[in-house]
């Protein structure tokens, strides 16, 4: 067997694994990156970029379904829109061939090596990489650990790529199904649901909880639910999932409702969402000496897991299971080898669900900054009152930005919003919340005309008790 030696080895070659590998060649490191699929894993192929493409078709095929039933924007189309669900997975198969190539380029062009084939750790620093019958030994001074998550099965009711399907086979699927049951209403059930209701499902939520998206709070998730129920999706809080059955020769899906009484509702499709599970089994992670937090490798601030030189990033290491959370640690990390002062001290995570409408969290919710002992005050700017959003149909969702910031010195806690394209506002939420911004420093950022980005100048101008387009708040 050949043996190659490295400075920095990285297994898995997605959000957080491919970042710590560029980062770390053009840093000058000697570094292989090994990767038993494709290049760009869970975000770029089956994930983020599949999933915000599907559901960006779906709006369309909407969106046209709505000037054929009328023309009040003077745009009419003769008949009923059709999609073909093959040509747009093609479609968006395109988008990420394009993006998986796009990474093997840029990994190549800062000069680190991509081995294909499945990894399996001997000890902390050597593991062997199979590729069918090849098989090459690596070893490494650093190794970062970047394996990912997968879907969780229930055990009652397992996969089977067509009746029962996991956030993958949804993204193949070759026909709109009829019936869509989801089971689970967080990120994925509500981006895909939506989507597929979009797309002209029949679509039920089955969720276990007594509300849908438990991450924002109910104000929040209001303007989602307004949408839900004028769509005529059927959601099912405090119920769990029991298993598949048949009725009237219809497949149906079984739930057991908040008073223990067992209903079903029909679907000739259950897309299971129940979460995700990180990928620690089946590469000899039990052979490296590493402490476990719980279900997830263990991290201290600057990635290091117990066992020195080895570092490890993204869904493996935990929640928030994002993949801009995994490529900042990657880059961090890659830093941290070459032998830069790094580590984590980000003051939020920001996050978006693409539901309709969008759903931004940046910071502390004023609930939060409450519990935490915070005096909170809170402005709040609706899309109604925003020419921008009425300009682009987007005014009439009871979509809004809400700013929390301390009350003793206006310093910005938080920042959340929910409306049609709220997802292009987070960069500058983000920004204001690292950087420290104060209420004053957010009213007096000239915000251009029109666009949505007033909405958050208006906000503060609340928080402070003067904002322009909304009467101001009686103190
Ligand atoms: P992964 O992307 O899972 O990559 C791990 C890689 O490691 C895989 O390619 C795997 O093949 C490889 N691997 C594992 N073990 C080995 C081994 N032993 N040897 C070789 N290779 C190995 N996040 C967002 O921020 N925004 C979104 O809009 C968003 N949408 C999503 C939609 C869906 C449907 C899903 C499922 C997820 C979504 N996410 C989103 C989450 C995001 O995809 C993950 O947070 C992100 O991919 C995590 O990156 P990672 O590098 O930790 O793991
Ligand atoms: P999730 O944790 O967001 O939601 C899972 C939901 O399933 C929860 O509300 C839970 O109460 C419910 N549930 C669990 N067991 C159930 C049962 N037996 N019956 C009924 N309901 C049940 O998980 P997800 O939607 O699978 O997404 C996984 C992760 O992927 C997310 O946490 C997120 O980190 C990531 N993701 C992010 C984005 C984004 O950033 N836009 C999009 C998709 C996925």
């Amino acid at each position: 067997m050949k043996t190659r030696e490295c400075q920095v080895l990285v297994v898995g070659g997605g959000t957080g694994g491919y970042p710590a590998a560029i980062r770390a060649g053009q840093l000058g490191l000697d570094v292989v990156l090994v990767e038993a699929d494709r290049l760009g894993g869970t975000c770029l192929i089956r994930g983020c970029i599949p999933s915000k493409a599907v559901i960006h078709a779906a709006t369309k095929f909407e969106e046209m379904g709505k000037h054929a039933e009328s023309a009040e924007l003077g745009i009419s189309i003769p008949g009923a829109p059709t999609v073909e669900m093959k040509k747009l997975v093609a479609w968006k198969d395109g988008i990420v061939d394009k993006l998986s190539g796009g990474v093997k380029g840029l990994l190549k062009t800062a000069g680190a090596e991509v081995v294909e084939g499945w990894a399996t750790f001997s000890d902390a620093k050597t593991c062997v990489v199979k590729n069918g019958k090849d098989e090459v030994q690596i070893k490494a001074e650093h190794v970062v650990l970047a394996t990912g998550s997968t879907e969780t099965e229930l055990p009652f009711m397992k996969f089977d790529s067509k009746t029962v399907i996991s956030s993958r086979d949804a993204l193949k699927l070759d026909h709109v199904p009829e019936h869509l049951a989801v089971v689970g209403a967080g990120y994925i059930g509500l981006e895909m649901g939506i989507a597929f209701a979009k797309l002209g499902s029949k679509v039920t939520f089955v969720e276990a909880l007594d509300r849908i998206l438990p991450l924002y709070d109910k104000e929040m998730t209001r303007p989602i639910e307004m949408w839900l129920k004028k769509h005529g999706v059927d959601v099912h809080l405090g119920c769990k999932a029991k298993g598949l059955g048949t009725k009237d020769k219809e497949h149906v899906l079984k739930f057991e409702d908040a008073s223990g009484k067992e209903q079903s509702v029909r679907a000739d499709t259950v897309l299971v969402a129940v979460g995700r599970a990180p990928v620690t089994a089946g590469w000899g992670l039990e052979n490296m000496g590493v402490d476990m937090g719980g279900r997830f490798v263990k991290i201290d601030d600057r990635c290091a897991t117990s066992m020195r030189n080895v570092w490890a990033v993204g869904d493996l290491v935990g929640e928030p299971m994002l993949a801009h959370k995994a490529s900042h640690q990657g880059e961090m990390v890659a830093e941290i080898i070459a032998g830069r002062k790094r580590r984590w001290d980000h003051l939020s995570v920001p996050a978006v669900c693409f539901t309709e409408p969008e759903i931004v969290g940046v910071g502390l919710t004023p609930d939060e900054a409450k519990a935490a002992g915070e005096d909170v005050i809170v402005g709040k700017f609706p899309f109604a009152a925003s020419g921008r959003a009425l300009a682009m149909e987007a005014g009439a969702d009871g979509g809004f930005v809400r700013v929390a910031a301390r009350a003793s010195d206006h310093v910005v806690l938080g920042i959340h919003a929910v409306g049609a394209h709220v997802a292009e506002l987070s960069g500058e939420f983000s920004l204001a919340v690292e950087m420290g911004a104060r209420l004053e420093d957010v009213a007096d950022t000239i915000h251009v005309h029109p666009t949505l980005t007033e909405a958050f100048g208006e906000a503060a101008m609340a928080a402070l008790g003067h904002p322009i387009h909304i009467a101001a708040p009686k103190r």
